[in-house]
């Protein structure tokens, strides 16, 4: 029915700047930010536009990003006919391993044209909606901690309900002061979170998150680095509260294996690291299958990413622990966004229009862009 082909494609790497300080415990952040964005045209004259989104530390880099995109996969998408995304996305996964952001990008374009072509949102694509909206969690990271409470105040009056702590890049008694301070600053309907970032060294790690526990959170994401899977599957059996896997759990093979060793309660889903929407999605019907709900990560993500998030967990019921979609509102500069994120009274809604649902301002790509790239 959508009989449209690929015919160009132009890719942006763009550097925001960063309005907020961070610190999350490994590749703080303070100044600038890169991501890669692209734009794929057709012969309908309809274009689709995707993200990657990279962290170093975390799944790659923007310069591994640029060349999987060029290099090795769009020449599997350029005169491909855009509605069989399955085969398209199978002829990238041939072509190079990894590059998850890359291949991430490359979907969710497809996704937008075939959803522009058929006057459908993204999230109906993926069969419907199991939520109009979805609850926001916002992360307190900011080493000064007076600010993170002034600001969390702030977030609570508009309506955020869901906060998380990034823990592990101090002292574990100055962690515990930090959390303890947020909490009781903080109403008692708030729902409190940490995540370690895999900060936490194993040794050691059952006593401290015990001590963690006097403080009723939600769930203790990645205390311990990402490979020590025995670790993590000793802390989900011995401290109560939930443990996440974030850095753990990549794709749906490790997603598997996660649930067969029962090296956590619950994961992250990010389609940064799952290399897009319908990897994502596997991700989340594994863990439903094992009982595991699913939370909405993020890297460091604008719009264009976050509203194919958001189509993603409108789409998903068991990701229902809600997301972390508030960067581009946040933490970029607000006059660097290229596109808009439906984010209000503390909650992320998905765009009704077809496609992404979303107006991309190539203006501000163009303002923000320190490359540019076109091919067909
Ligand atoms: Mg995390």
């Amino acid at each position: 029915m959508v009989d449209v082909h690929a015919t160009g494609l132009t890719l942006w790497v763009v550097e925001n700047r960063i309005a907020m300080k961070r610190s999350q415990g490994i590749g703080s952040i303070d100044k600038t930010s890169r991501r890669v964005l692209i734009r794929i045209d057709t012969d309908a004259g309809v274009c689709g536009y995707g993200e990657a989104a990279p962290w170093a530390v975390f799944s790659g880099t923007v310069e591994s990003a640029v060349s999987g995109l060029a290099r090795y996969f769009w020449p599997h998408v350029k005169g491909a006919r855009v509605a069989d995304i399955p085969k398209i996305i199978k002829a990238c996964e041939r072509a190079a391993v990894g590059h998850p952001e890359a291949k991430a990008a490359i979907e969710v374009a497809l996704y937008d044209i075939v959803g522009k072509a058929a006057g459908l949102p993204i999230y109906q694509l993926l069969g419907g909606k199991a939520r109009d909206r979805i609850p926001l969690s916002f992360s307190l990271a900011n080493p000064d901690l007076a600010a993170d409470l002034k600001l969390a105040d702030a977030m609570y009056a508009e309506g955020v309900r869901i906060f998380k702590i990034k823990t592990g890049f101090m002292e574990h008694r100055d962690d515990l002061k930090r959390v303890e301070t947020i909490r009781t600053n903080l109403p008692g309907d708030v729902d409190l979170r940490i995540d370690y970032n895999q900060g936490l060294d194993a040794f050691g790690a059952v006593a401290k998150l015990r001590d963690m526990e006097t403080f009723r959170l939600t769930f203790i994401e990645q205390p311990v680095r990402a490979d020590q899977w025995t670790a993590m599957a000793e802390l989900t059996r011995r401290v109560e509260t939930p443990i996440l896997a974030d850095e753990s759990v990549f794709d749906p093979a490790t997603a598997q294996h996660a649930v067969f060793e029962r090296i956590a309660d619950a994961f992250s889903v990010k389609i940064m690291k799952a290399g897009g929407l319908v990897n994502a999605r596997a991700i989340a019907t594994i863990a439903e299958q094992a009982g595991l709900p699913c939370y909405g990560g993020t890297l460091w993500e604008g719009a264009i990413a976050l509203n194919a998030g958001a189509h993603l967990i409108a789409a998903t019921g068991t990701i229902s622990l809600g997301c972390e979609f508030y960067m581009p509102r946040y933490v970029f500069a607000p006059e660097e966004l290229e596109a808009p994120l439906d984010l209000r009274d503390g909650y992320v809604y998905p765009a009704e229009g077809p496609g992404l649902g979303i107006e991309v301002d190539e203006d501000v790509i163009a303002r923000t862009a320190i490359d540019t790239l076109s091919l067909n």
